[in-house]
């Protein structure tokens, strides 16, 4: 619309009584014709209705991401009928995660598949990987020493092959690192199957990589050790890992490492 036009159209606006308009700062008033009202038109004024009010932007609701970041993971079930076979066979030649890389043999675990102690340590060391059996290694021979020693001590004599010990990765991570979130949550789901195969009545979480596997928390094991938690239904006693223990500056978190064991032995076996 030209200044002729607007003129115009003001004087019709008087004509009928309106002496004022308010016009919205974002509204600009062009000096040409406007693509959709062609100049012919507009130089005939009618009787028009006030500019539409601008429409308010459009919201479009953007799609919830899939998993929501505040959402309780969710673990994955066991398929029906799962055996430490089919686990296995499952796992095969994993490539599912970067700690394939450099492993030499996938830890599975050990032991007694229907014990009803599942012992859940937090990855393979290097005696681990090159034999391919969990706690091998130093910290496993103290491991075996306080599950025998502990258990004799307490009048349930035990042997290590008579429990099951296992971890949440199977391979080595290099350098012995802590294992990432995403290596625990792949390989987590081979460790809730066995979990779900042996059924156990309590498990031992050894460290902070076993105690967040199972619970999901951010806690260390000062915080968690000592009291019952729960995986599923199932009765989780958090202590220090043997490794941990094998410091020597440690004397304290041994003596209360035994505590809990004692504590898991005489629930399991009495
Ligand atoms: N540390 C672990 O957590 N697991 C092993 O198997 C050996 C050492």
């Amino acid at each position: 619309m030209d200044r002729q036009d607007l003129r115009k159209r003001l004087e019709f606006y008087r004509d009928l009584g309106i002496e004022e308009l308010i016009i919205p700062k974002s509204r600009k008033i062009k000096e040409e014709p406007s693509p959709a009202v062609p100049a012919k038109v507009a130089a005939t004024p009618k009787p028009v209705a006030p500019p539409p009010k601008a429409a308010p932007p459009t919201i479009v609701p953007s799609a919830p991401p899939l998993i929501l970041p505040e959402a309780p993971r969710l673990i994955p079930l066991e398929p029906d009928g799962d055996t430490m076979a089919a686990i296995s066979a499952d796992i095969g030649d994993c490539k599912r995660c970067r700690l394939c890389e450099q492993r030499n043999k996938i830890v599975f675990g050990v032991g007694n598949e229907e014990s009803p102690l599942v012992f859940v340590g937090e990855g393979p060391g290097a005696d681990e990987d090159a034999q391919g059996i969990p706690f091998v290694g130093r910290a496993g021979q103290l491991l075996t020493q306080m599950i025998e020693g502990t258990s004799a001590k307490e009048g349930m004599p035990l042997k290590r092959a008579q429990v099951y010990i296992c971890n949440v990765v199977k391979c080595r991570p290099p350098e012995n690192r802590t294992p990432l979130p995403d290596e625990m949550e792949v390989c987590g789901q081979f460790l809730f199957r066995q979990l779900m195969v042996i059924k156990p009545k309590a498990i031992c979480a050894l460290g902070s990589t076993a105690a967040k596997a199972l619970l999901g928390t951010k806690d260390g094991v000062m915080k968690l050790r000592g009291k019952w938690h729960k995986w599923r239904d199932i009765p989780v006693m958090v202590t220090y890992h043997p490794s941990y223990l094998l410091r020597p500056y440690n004397q304290s978190a041994k003596r209360e490492a035994w505590e809990d064991l004692k504590r898991v032995l005489h629930f399991v076996y009495d």
